[in-house]
């Protein structure tokens, strides 16, 4: 069995899936979700000519001279709160006092701030002065925000793919947008296999390990934006993980994530199971760690086999499945962002795409690197102890101390 690239087998797997179906949600119920529309503005941003102050809306060539120790007086012919419509217009001479977001009534061109003015009130109850002394000059467009100066009608604003921030659902309640389409979310049924495997809360049995995996995935496949059908433990049988498996497709599953049993040999029964209803490929992948990994398809649900060490199981979801979800889900396959880190210290590879372990801080400006603990697949301390993973490039065998390299956050 040949080696493949990660960049492969990712394009190998991503080949296979689609995104799901859409649904069309409420405003109040799309945060995070995933747009399956374009939206485009149907009107102009602001809506209106408006005020940016509490003030007096002029005609800015009326108070060109305007100066404390000579005021412009101007006669006040209309008083427009916020949420009135101007009827009046202001014609030379004359002057309005508006409230912030108020409509600009016609004639007008600029707005003079009530400190500005001989009339420095704010407060609602107060009426209107008769005439107004203006201290200042203005000029054309002063403390006024124009119709259509943040979005012109037809513009698109919002893009298929694009996860919902709480900044974009403000700006779809305002262009009047009450619903929106997205994609539903991909529904991933999650299972453990091994005899050894004991649940977290039953006493521990010599020779057996905690099934710590499927917490860990299942918190991955939440985080990557997809519901979780948590299946269990399959027992190294058979019967054990045929039962798990039509569960899946039981529960409408859009994609099954085991981990374990994918080395050459260990998962037969896996095998067995699996193409007696669909297909399974075991590859050997060039990275480190995370080598093993199963791709297929039971009952046309894509199935994807991580491996069982939890490092390479934490990696193997970044690397494959966290792309293949966010695939399903509509969303842009790539996700964590690649900085560059300088290494502390010198970094031997094995020549295999190689996610290592490190704690990286700033130190002047810069991102610098240090591996932490145990570098073992099995070692999760030393995962729990990082805040990033740096990745070797396949075919480097040595990163000498003080060169930088890519890295991903966690
Ligand atoms: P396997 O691929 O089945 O040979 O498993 C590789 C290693 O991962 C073995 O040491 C297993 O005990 C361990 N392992 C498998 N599944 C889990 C799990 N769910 N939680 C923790 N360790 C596991
Ligand atoms: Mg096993």
């Amino acid at each position: 069995m040949s080696l493949l690239s990660v960049e492969e087998a990712r394009e190998r797997i991503l080949f296979h899936l689609r995104p799901i179906t859409t649904e069309t949600l409420p405003l109040v119920e799309s945060a995070n979700r995933v747009l399956a529309q374009d939206i485009a503005a149907a009107n102009d941003l602001p809506l209106f000519d408006n005020s940016s102050m509490d003030g007096f809306a002029v005609r800015a060539a009326d108070v060109v001279n305007a100066a404390a120790a000579s005021p412009r007086s101007l006669r006040v012919v209309a008083d427009i709160p916020a949420g009135s419509y101007p009827t009046v217009s202001v014609a030379p001479g004359e002057a309005a006092r508006i409230m912030t977001g108020a409509q600009l009534p016609e004639g007008a061109d600029a707005v003079v701030p009530v400190e500005d003015t001989n009339f420095d009130r704010r407060d609602a109850g107060t009426p209107a002065p008769n005439e107004v002394q203006i201290f200042k000059p203005a000029q054309p467009g002063n403390n006024t925000r124009p119709r259509g100066m943040d979005i012109r009608a037809g513009e698109v604003v919002l893009r298929t793919g694009r996860a919902l921030k709480p900044q974009d659902l403000g700006l779809l309640a305002m262009l009047g947008i009450a619903s929106v389409t997205v994609y539903q979310k991909p529904r991933i049924a999650l299972f453990s296999s091994g005899d050894e495997l004991l649940e977290v809360d039953v006493p521990l049995e010599s020779g057996k390990i905690r099934d710590s995996n499927s917490y860990m995935l299942a918190a991955l496949i939440e985080d990557a934006g997809a519901d979780l059908i948590r299946l269990g433990v399959a027992k190294d049988s058979h019967e054990s993980v045929k039962a798990l498996l039509e569960k899946a497709v039981d529960f409408g599953a859009d994609l099954i994530l085991s981990s374990a049993g994918v080395s050459v040999g260990a998962f037969d029964f896996v095998k067995e199971v699996i193409e007696s209803n669909g297909k399974i490929e075991f590859w050997r992948v060039n990275m480190r760690p995370g080598k093993p990994l199963a791709f297929g398809n039971y009952k046309n649900i894509p199935f994807i086999g991580l491996p069982g060490n939890p490092v390479s199981a934490f990696i193997g979801f970044e690397v494959f499945a966290r792309a293949a979800i966010r695939r399903l889900g509509g969303m842009e396959t790539t996700f964590r962002q690649t900085v560059r880190v300088r290494c502390e210290e010198q970094i031997d590879s094995d020549g295999r795409e190689s996610y290592l372990r490190a704690g990286v801080r700033e130190e002047k400006g810069v991102l610098v690197a240090r591996l932490t603990g145990h570098q073992g697949s099995g070692n999760l301390h030393s995962l729990v102890q990082a805040n990033a993973l740096l990745i070797i490039p396949a075919g480097v065998k040595c990163v000498p101390a003080g060169k930088e390299v890519n890295a991903w956050l966690l």
